[in-house]
C-alpha cells in the first residue's frame, strides 16, 4: 500500500478542492452548501518524487453541537488509525472555530506528523495581511495557501512528502522517474505557436522526413502528434501542438521553451505571441527558418542540453552558499521595520530544479524578490530551465531534521 495522507477539517474549510489540487483531477464533489455528507474519497496523486495516496476525511453533518463533537471525533480517530500524515485544514479568512481547535488536539494526540493548511489565503496580499499567530499556537507548521488558485500548495506536499515514511519495498520496485527524466535519455521536444508560424515545417525539418502533414490552412494541426528521431546517439521525441491553446500540456516540458524561442523568428511580427513569451526570457533564443533547414538541428543540440539541465541536482554547501552571498549583497526587503533572512537552502526536486530555502518570515518576501532570488540563481548555476523556488518557515521548535534528508 502506498502511504496516506489525511485532509481533515470541519466542513466547508475547502478540503474538497485541496484534494482535487492535489490529484489533479476533479474527483470530489464540491458543495457549497456546509455541511453536505460526503463519502470518503480516496486518490493517488505524486509530488517530488514520492507517489502516495490523499483521502479527504469527508464531512460530517453537523445537526446539533453534540453531533458535532462525535463526528469531529470520528473524523480525527480514523485519520489517525489510517494515514501517515496528517493536514489540519482550516478557513484562514475566517480564523480558528471551536472545532478547529477540538480537531487539533486531537490530532496532535495522535502522535502523527501534523501539518496545518490555512487555506483561503488567495493572494501574497491576503498572506501579508494575515495574522498567523492565532494559527501558530496550534503548535504545527503553518502552510498558507489557496485550494482554489493553487498557490501555496507544493509547499504544504514538500513537507507532506518529508513526513512520509521510507519508501516501501513496492514503491521501489517503481521506478522515481521515467527514463525521459534521466540525463542522457529520451528528449521530448514540443513545439508550439500560433498557427501557421511554421511548425509542422519546422518539425519535418528536425525530423529530416516529410512525416508531419504541413498544410497552408490556418489551424490543420489539431492534436498532437509524436513522432521520434535520432540525432547526436540520442533519441528525440517531437510533439506537435495544437498551438498555445494547449497551455498545460506544453508548459509541463522544459524543451519547449528554446523552440518557442526558435519559432518567434519564422513568426510573422505579432505582439501579443512576444508578450507570452516574456515570462521565458532565460530561455535561449535561436534564429531558424525552417524552409531552408538553416541551423534547425542545432534545436535538437539545445534541447538535449536543457532536458539535462533540469534534471541537474546541486551541492548543497554550494546552494548555501550562494544563499548567503546573495542576501548579503542584495538583502529581501524590510518587512514592517524587521529583516527577512534566508538560512538553509537545498534542493527538493528536479524537472523542475526546486529550491527550498528557509526564511524567517516567508510570507513577507513579495514576488519581486522572489524573482530575483530565482533570476540570480539561473545566472549563479548557468541554468536555462524553469526554477520552483519554495519559501518554507524557519521552525521555531527544535528542527526534526526537516530538510536535511531531501
Ligand atoms: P470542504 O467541505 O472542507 O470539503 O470544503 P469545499 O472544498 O467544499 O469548499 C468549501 C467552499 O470554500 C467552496 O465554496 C469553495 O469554493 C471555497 N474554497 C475552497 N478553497 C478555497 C480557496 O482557496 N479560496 C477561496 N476563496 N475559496 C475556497
Amino acid at each position: 500500500m502506498l502511504p496516506l495522507v489525511a485532509l481533515v477539517g470541519r466542513p466547508n474549510v475547502g478540503k474538497s478542492r485541496l484534494f482535487n489540487r492535489i490529484v489533479g483531477r476533479r474527483l470530489a464533489i464540491v458543495e457549497d452548501t456546509p455541511g453536505v455528507t460526503r463519502d470518503r474519497q480516496y486518490a493517488e496523486a505524486d509530488h517530488a518524487g514520492r507517489r502516495f495516496r490523499v483521502v479527504d476525511t469527508g464531512g460530517f453533518t453537523p445537526k446539533a453541537e453534540e453531533q458535532l463533537v462525535r463526528a469531529v471525533r470520528e473524523q480525527a480517530d480514523a485519520a489517525i488509525r489510517e494515514a501517515d500524515v496528517l493536514v489540519l485544514v482550516v478557513d484562514a479568512e475566517q480564523g480558528l472555530a471551536g472545532a478547529d481547535r477540538e480537531l487539533a488536539a486531537l490530532l496532535r494526540k495522535g502522535g502523527k506528523p501534523v501539518l496545518l493548511a490555512a487555506n483561503k489565503v488567495d493572494s501574497t496580499r491576503r498572506a501579508e495581511a494575515l495574522d498567523l499567530g492565532e494559527l501558530h499556537s496550534l503548535g504545527f507548521d503553518v502552510f498558507p495557501l489557496s485550494a482554489e488558485h493553487g498557490r501555496g500548495v507544493s509547499e504544504l506536499l514538500d513537507a507532506a512528502v518529508e513526513e512520509l515514511p521510507p519508501r516501501s519495498e513496492e514503491e521501489d520496485a517503481q521506478p522515481e522517474e521515467g527514463p525521459e527524466a534521466r540525463p542522457g535519455g529520451p528528449v521530448r521536444l514540443a513545439v508550439v505557436g500560433r498557427p501557421n508560424v511554421g511548425k509542422s515545417t519546422l518539425l519535418n525539418r528536425l525530423l529530416g522526413e516529410e512525416r508531419f502533414v504541413a498544410a497552408a490552412m490556418p489551424g490543420t494541426t489539431r492534436d498532437a502528434v509524436e513522432e521520434s528521431t535520432r540525432h547526436g546517439g540520442r533519441t528525440f521525441v517531437l510533439v506537435d501542438t495544437a498551438g498555445l491553446r494547449k497551455k498545460r500540456q506544453v508548459t509541463d516540458k522544459v524543451e519547449v521553451f528554446s523552440a518557442q524561442r526558435a519559432l518567434r523568428a519564422v513568426e510573422r511580427a505579432d505582439v501579443v505571441a512576444a508578450r507570452h513569451l516574456q515570462h521565458v526570457g532565460y530561455a535561449p533564443l535561436v534564429f531558424v527558418s525552417a524552409l531552408e533547414g538553416t541551423r534547425v538541428q542545432r534545436i535538437l543540440d539545445l534541447a538535449a542540453e536543457l532536458h539535462d539541465q533540469a534534471a541537474t541536482r546541486l551541492k548543497t554547501p554550494e546552494l548555501n552558499d550562494w544563499v548567503q552571498r546573495t542576501q548579503d549583497e542584495h538583502p529581501a526587503p524590510l518587512w514592517r521595520g524587521y529583516p527577512v533572512r534566508f538560512s538553509y537552502a537545498v534542493q527538493v526536486g528536479v524537472r523542475p530544479i526546486s529550491i527550498a530555502i528557509q526564511c524567517n518570515r516567508p510570507q513577507a518576501v513579495d514576488e519581486a524578490y522572489r524573482r530575483f532570488l530565482v533570476n540570480r540563481f539561473r545566472e549563479r548555476f548557468q541554468l536555462h530551465v524553469p526554477v520552483r523556488l519554495v519559501l518554507r518557515q524557519k521552525s521555531r521548535s527544535t528542527p526534526r531534521g526537516r530538510g536535511e534528508r531531501a
